[in-house]
């Protein structure tokens, strides 16, 4: 069944811009059919009254659950060419709710004039992988920010993947299993070059918790990847 993104009122389906252009144009959407419409972690089966003008009514809540116990936020360096669209895709299909794009020492990426269009295009691929894997919302991507923007940001629980804890005691693992329902968790990834010590020592000043993602020092967009799914897999048992 498709699935798309809008806005239930008075027991219908509203929905704009790209989402009415796919369901009419490129998919081809009949009269009768039946959709899936998903608005602020809810979803609805919804069908198909009339295409000109579109009327889509709601016929029930769908009750099924799809998003992670914990509301997870993914900071992540930006890496260069498509490698932080991987990480968006991705951690999308595993239950990320939020990305936080930053730059630090490291960074071997040049964002200058480009940072509206790699926020546009992010927003996209969120948007993409939320439909394609039926989640109940679209991750938001917040404008790219420094590394120290990230350090008072306010979670309940704030984890920082540091090469320095690889194959150590202190392993991301540890720290899932301990997480309740509901919580808010910040899990920060470095860039290809990893973290200068001074950027270590602010996060512990701001009261970071390192953790090591396993034994081998991973990609960063597959550290992405990987934090994501242990926190996710934690969260979901
Ligand atoms: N250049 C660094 C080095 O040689 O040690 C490696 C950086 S790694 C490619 C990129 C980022 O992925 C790191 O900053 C960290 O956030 C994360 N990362 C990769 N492997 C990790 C591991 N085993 N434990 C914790 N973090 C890891």
């Amino acid at each position: 069944m498709q699935h798309y993104f809008g806005t239930i009122v008075n027991g219908k389906a509203i929905l704009t811009g790209d989402q009415v252009h796919h369901l009419v144009d490129v998919r081809r959407g009949e009269v009768g059919e039946k959709i899936e419409v998903s608005e602020e972690k809810e979803s609805y089966l919804c069908e198909i009254l009339s295409l000109e003008p579109l009327e889509i009514s709601v016929l029930k809540k769908i009750e099924d659950k799809r998003e992670l116990d914990i509301d997870l936020t993914v900071a992540f360096a930006l890496l260069k060419g498509d490698k932080n669209e991987v990480i968006i895709l991705k951690c999308t299909e595993l239950g990320a709710s939020h990305f936080i794009p930053f730059i630090s020492k490291r960074c071997i990426v040049n964002v200058q004039d480009k940072s509206e269009k790699k926020q546009a295009r992010f927003e996209k691929i969120a948007q993409e992988g939320a439909k394609q894997c039926r989640r109940d919302m679209v991750p938001s991507i917040e404008p790219i920010c420094d590394f120290t923007d990230l350090l008072s940001l306010q979670y309940d629980v704030k984890l920082f993947a540091y090469e320095g804890e690889a194959g150590r005691n202190d392993s991301l693992w540890k720290e899932a299993v301990k997480l309740s329902k509901h919580q808010s968790v910040l899990f920060v990834v470095g860039p290809e070059g990893g973290f200068e010590h001074d950027e270590v020592a602010l996060a512990s000043d701001y009261g970071f918790t390192f953790v090591g993602l396993g034994r081998r020092i991973l990609r960063a967009e597959t550290a992405a990847i990987y934090g994501t799914t242990i926190l996710g897999a934690a969260s979901e048992e």
